[in-house]
């Protein structure tokens, strides 16, 4: 069974563009503070007003852990494994957390915890995951 993300309102365009191999950034459309993981309101003003923008799709490692049981059952058979956080080269201080991997398409295993270091560059890639569920991810840039 692969977990698959909860689609909500919110969220729509984030998975919507993951799907075209873009990675979205929701903003306010009143202050445009960016803001991640989607949300209805913006933290910085309390608008409800939404835009959305493309990034570059570029970053660096802002911080990581490795990922142990007990887990999952459906990720408990790639741990060791690590998940990350990625600050945005073109959104200072707005953090994406996923996981890095060799190629878009290589298990969540695929990299060895021991070569990521704090502020390596990294890259935005795609992966179906389930019928029409695209997932970003993250490569050493
Ligand atoms: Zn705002």
């Amino acid at each position: 069974m692969i977990t698959t993300p909860l689609i909500d309102d919110d969220g729509a365009a984030f998975w919507e563009a993951a799907g075209s191999g873009r990675l979205a950034v929701q903003r306010c459309g009143a202050c445009e503070t960016p803001r991640f993981p989607p949300r209805p309101m913006c933290p910085a003003c309390r608008s409800r007003a939404v835009i959305w923008t493309t990034a570059s799709g570029y970053g660096e490692l802002w911080s990581f852990v490795v990922a142990h049981p007990p887990l999952l059952p459906e990720f408990a058979r790639f741990a060791p494994y690590p998940v990350v956080v990625v600050e945005l080269e073109d959104e200072p201080g707005l953090r994406v957390v996923g996981n890095v991997v060799a190629a878009p398409d290589a298990p969540i295993n695929s990299v060895d915890p021991a070569t990521l270091r704090i502020g390596l560059p990294v890259r935005a890639v795609f992966a179906e995951i389930a019928p029409g569920v695209v997932h970003p991810r993250w490569m050493p840039a």
